[in-house]
């Protein structure tokens, strides 16, 4: 029996199904369930909510969401090898989980959940960026999720959180602070995880705003931001060259320095500019 449920201990799961970790599929497990059901708690009550996890891998932070008491979780895992551990939680929470073996980046996995849906997952590190942005960017917003909760190697949490001024502003935390709350919430050493990864680890809250922190076009916003970064080391007036035929003018009227670099340029200001440019 374990801290959280009367399933065994996942190192026993592990060994009973052979689970050997596979480093092309990132699978660095946590198996103190402790922490799973610290990581659970951190995406706030799941009581009433559907959840989306990526990745449950032998089950760790599945086991954290449903002792947490969620709704439902469906769990998108590609390792067949996993599906047998995972049906063992599902008959422990007869009609809570569901599991879809799938490549999370191939299927539209929040069309099988009902709102309100909470996103948590300690992601595979080679697509969870990708992943990222694409739950960042649905095609209206609000998104059908309220919060995502996710692991993250801790530069890629740093580049979300981040605020202007330093090396890791730039697109993600633009793209991120837009249109949610942000914060880390928990870092966790290499340690945490069997095998331990080469990097430290860290969980981002991410919660979804009603609106938009300032008026922008999602399309033009971007546009805008990917040719600021795309050439972070010259002044805008010239990373931005393309953009608009006056675009030294747009920058006055933004309130922005033509010879401004990228990196010193906050959201609001950017808002502020891609609606300009928008005309
Ligand atoms: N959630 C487990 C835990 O916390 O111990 C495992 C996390 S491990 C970092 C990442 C998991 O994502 C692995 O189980 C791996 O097989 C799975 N995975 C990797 N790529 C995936 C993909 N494209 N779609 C779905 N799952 C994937």
């Amino acid at each position: 029996m374990s801290a959280i449920d009367s399933l065994p201990p996942l190192r026993e799961v592990i060994a009973r199904h052979a689970l050997s970790a596979k480093k092309a599929l990132g699978q660095n497990f946590i198996l103190d369930l402790n922490l799973t059901a610290r990581i659970a708690r951190l995406a706030g009550d799941l009581t009433g909510a559907d959840v989306l996890e990526v990745g449950p891998g032998p089950g760790g932070l599945t086991r954290g969401l449903l002792a947490m008491g969620a709704r439902r979780v469906l769990a998108v895992e590609k390792d067949p090898r996993c599906l047998p551990a995972l049906a063992e939680i599902a008959a422990a929470y007869p009609g809570r989980l569901e599991v879809l073996n799938a490549d999370a980046l191939a299927v539209d996995a929040l069309a099988h959940l009902t709102p309100p849906i909470r996103i948590v997952a300690n992601l595979p590190y080679n697509v969870g960026t990708e992943l990222l942005v694409r739950w960042l960017t649905p095609p209206v917003w609000p998104p059908a999720w309220e919060s995502l909760t996710l692991m993250f190697q801790r530069e890629v949490a740093e580049r979300i959180v981040a605020r202007p001024g330093g090396e890791a502003y730039g697109r993600l935390a633009l793209l991120a602070q837009w249109r949610c709350k942000a914060q880390i919430v928990l870092n966790l050493p290499p340690e945490a995880f069997t095998p331990p990864p080469k990097v430290h680890s860290a969980v981002v809250q991410l919660t979804a705003l009603p609106t938009p922190r300032y008026p922008a076009d999602p399309a033009v916003l971007n546009r805008v931001v990917a040719a600021a970064f795309n050439q972070r080391r010259k002044m805008l007036r010239s990373a931005l060259r393309g953009i608009a035929p006056d675009i030294e003018a747009l920058l006055l009227a933004a309130g922005i320095a033509p010879t401004a670099r990228a990196e010193e340029i906050g959201l609001e200001q950017f808002c502020a500019l891609a609606r300009l440019v928008q005309g």
